[in-house]
């Protein structure tokens, strides 16, 4: 009798799906392996090995038949038990054979490693394509390609399908890279930092598996704390303002986003660009859902490092222990330009201190306690602080003088923080003999620096996460709008086969919206310009419009304070004469409006972002001044404040010289209504109120000048 077939390790039908077969595959095959030193191929298959990872690994490769002492198959197909994940490193030209047996055998997840794709050219673009045609058909999450390999620490799981040379250690921080390069280096200082991690991913192409699906299969994950990102552009931007803002509530996420490629692009195709260099509007963005962005891969790990292992502070107020003044100068001063507040201890914190600090110590904040300062100083010093009611964190800084044991001060560093609600965050200055110093600091979950400028900046991003958290997302009044009118006249204009609003049509758009406007009319005779004039009353402001009329007043095309028939008709004579050229030529005659200072509301569409709106100093001077605040659509009233709120000429609406403050709450509903607009009028994709003249009185408020363009007709 012929012995029976064992059954296959696996129950195929049970496979993992979606991103667990990317982080919890129970098995592994990897395709392209060698045997040959410091090749990808060997690092990826001797790192799942080194790992023990916690399912089965297959090498492939039909010229070997064994590999690293385990057996090889010469196909993933070939392979008798299920595969659930496949980590490619075979030539680009290879990769839709691989795809294609991989989909007959059932796999569920591909990481590809390789590089020779979109980011080469054409040529690569259509072979990625082709991959992916593949991996869709057959239901195969695609990490990559171009990439250095995920990870996944879990215990249960620990996978390292990456071929970087550094060991991760099992932690709590979740890592995503755009770039492979920098990828290796952040595992290699997470490692060294000894922070560890839950899952890491180097994203590359990005052809299937998006950031904000990683945020949100992280969401929820108890063993991911900080979500770190390097970015170089913000894919699936459509999505990411939504997923970000509800993430940022329940984990940090922390961004370093390398500005120059999205910058660049779009400075270059959009008109936003001249007024805010496109970053800030992605600084904008960002700071709008709650994501911490940081300027250097230095501060992103500085922020990792306390946000992995310390409670958040519940306010800006730090304490500081140093056993010599400079360092604690430089901490004072980081933390000033920080925002971040060194206040005066308690009396009972003196009063604590002063029997157990020598004489000549400072008792104030810095705590200064000089350099013969020993481990019952620096625990006596930690624990007063931290208990102090005026400060919710705590730097402790230590400098070496080489007659104090600094392991026996970082075990009383250990001890005075067990248990503390505060954050401490640790300096450890001079390399000198501090390792093992170190080593205990961190392994008792304190965070080490090594200049005191770094914690401070790790601090101060925390205290923007908890400003964050507690700040109110604000909310949107009902709005009475005219949606039927603006539409009539969008789609009419869109008959015509026009893609911009002449002025009468703008406003009557944007007043459907409820944005007031100063009373006028259209004209084109001298004699109903002058009717117009009588009508109105004095004093006026007469404009000439044409469709092919850029800035009116650049041109001539804006005659204001004019008081009587006589300036109305010598404005007229001049204009008519000016502009004869013009196809199309009319006149608005329009009450001069009181107000005295002028803003800029206004909104783009943004290709990646979506509609994004615009508040800032306006009138003729806006892109000298380039004051202007973005946010993207949709926003709150709490949005719009802080809008208006956050221009560095702010001090102008709130009254100067005698001037009044214009009414806040007029902007903001007005930036309301106009977000109102965008949303239901998705084919417009421009718009300028510019300038809205503001006044101290709410009925001088009134929008003078709109221009309004469409986008291409979607039908
Ligand atoms: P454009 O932007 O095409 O040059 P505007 O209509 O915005 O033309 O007018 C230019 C400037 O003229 C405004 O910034 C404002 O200072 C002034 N202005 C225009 N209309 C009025 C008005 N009705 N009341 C007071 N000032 C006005
Ligand atoms: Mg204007």
């Amino acid at each position: 009798m012929l012995p029976a077939m064992p059954p296959p390790l696996f129950d195929p039908s049970r496979a993992p799906e979606g991103l667990d077969a990317l982080f919890r595959p129970r098995s592994v095959a990897v395709v392209g392996t060698s045997a040959k030193a410091r090749t990808i191929g060997r690092e990826i298959l001797s790192n799942l090995l080194e790992c023990e990872f916690q399912g089965v690994v297959f090498p492939v490769n039909p010229h070997l038949e064994v590999c690293q002492s385990l057996r090889c198959w010469p196909t993933v197909d070939a392979i008798p038990d299920p595969v659930d994940l496949v980590v490619a490193c075979v030539p680009a030209a290879a990769m839709p054979e691989v795809a294609r047996q991989s989909a007959r055998k059932g796999v569920r997840a591909m990481v590809i490693i390789s590089a020779g794709f979109r980011e080469t050219g054409p040529a690569g673009r259509a072979l990625e394509d082709e991959v992916m045609a593949i991996a869709r058909a057959a239901s195969m999450r695609v990490v990559g390609p171009n990439c250095m390999g995920v990870i996944n620490m879990d215990p249960a799981v620990r996978l390292n399908a990456s071929f970087a040379a550094a060991r991760p250690i099992e932690g709590n921080v979740a890592f995503v890279s755009q770039s492979g390069a920098l990828g290796e280096a952040i595992l290699s200082e997470a490692h060294d930092l000894g922070l560890g991690i839950s899952y890491f991913v180097s994203a590359g192409n990005r052809a299937d598996v998006s950031t904000n699906e990683l945020l949100e299969h992280w969401e929820d994950d108890p063993r991911v704390g900080p979500i770190l990102l390097y970015l170089e552009s913000v894919g699936e931007a459509r999505r990411f303002p939504e997923i970000a803002r509800r993430v940022t509530r329940k984990k940090p996420v922390i961004v370093v986003k390398a500005g120059r490629t999205l910058a660049g692009a779009r400075a270059a195709r959009s008109h936003t660009g001249s007024l805010a260099g496109a970053d800030v509007a992605i600084d904008t963005l960002l700071g709008q859902v709650g994501v911490l962005r940081v300027n250097s891969m230095e501060d992103l790990f500085a922020a990792a490092s306390a946000f992995a292992t310390q409670p958040l502070p519940a306010g800006s107020r730090v304490g500081i222990v140093t056993n010599s003044g400079g360092p604690g100068i430089l901490a004072t001063d980081a933390c000033g330009s920080l925002g971040l507040h060194v206040p005066e201890l308690t009396e009972e914190t003196r009063a604590a201190l002063a029997p157990r600090l020598p004489r000549q110590a400072s008792l104030r904040n810095p705590v200064d306690m000089i350099a013969s300062a020993g481990p019952e100083a620096f625990e006596a010093a930690t624990a007063a602080v931290l208990r102090d009611a005026n400060i919710d964190a705590l730097l402790v800084l230590f400098i070496t003088p080489v007659y104090i044991d600094s392991v026996a001060v970082a075990e009383a560093i250990v001890r005075a923080c067990a248990g503390s609600p505060k954050p401490v965050l640790s300096c450890f200055m001079g390399k000198e003999g501090h390792a093992e110093a170190i080593r205990r600091l961190r392994e008792a979950g304190i965070p080490v620096y090594q200049f005191p400028e770094s914690p401070a900046r790790a601090l101060a991003t925390m205290v923007r996460h908890r400003a964050w958290l507690e700040r109110d997302p604000g909310s949107v009044p009902p709005l009475e709008v005219d949606a039927a009118a603006a539409r009539a006249v969008v789609r009419a204009a869109q008959a015509d086969g026009r893609t911009s609003l002449d002025f009468e049509e703008a406003r009557r758009v944007a007043e459907a919206y409820g944005i007031p406007f100063a009373r006028g009319v259209l004209a084109s005779s001298l004699e109903e310009v002058v009717d117009a004039g009588a009508d109105l009353g004095f004093p006026l402001v007469l404009k000439a419009t044409a469709p092919g009329l850029g800035h009116k007043s650049d041109r001539g095309g804006v005659a204001v304070d004019l008081r009587t028939v006589d300036e109305l008709a010598t404005a007229w004579k001049r204009m008519k004469l000016a502009f004869a050229a013009e196809d199309g030529l009319a006149f608005v005659v329009q009450r001069m409006a009181r107000g005295d200072r002028e803003v800029i509301l206004g909104m783009r569409k943004d290709e990646d972002f979506g509609p994004l709106l615009m508040f800032g100093l306006g009138g003729i001077h806006v892109e000298v001044l380039k004051d202007v605040a973005f946010r993207v659509h949709p926003i709150t009233d709490a949005d719009a404040r802080d809008m208006v709120r956050s221009l560095r000429g702010h001090a102008l609406l709130e009254g100067v010289r005698g001037k009044g403050p214009v009414p806040e709450g007029f902007i903001v509903e007005m930036l309301l209504r106009l977000d109102r607009l965008v949303q239901d009028l998705p084919d417009i994709v421009e718009l300028d109120l510019n300038p809205v003249m503001l006044s101290e009185r709410l009925t001088d408020c009134l929008a003078v000048d709109v221009r309004i363009s469409l986008g291409n007709p979607s039908t």
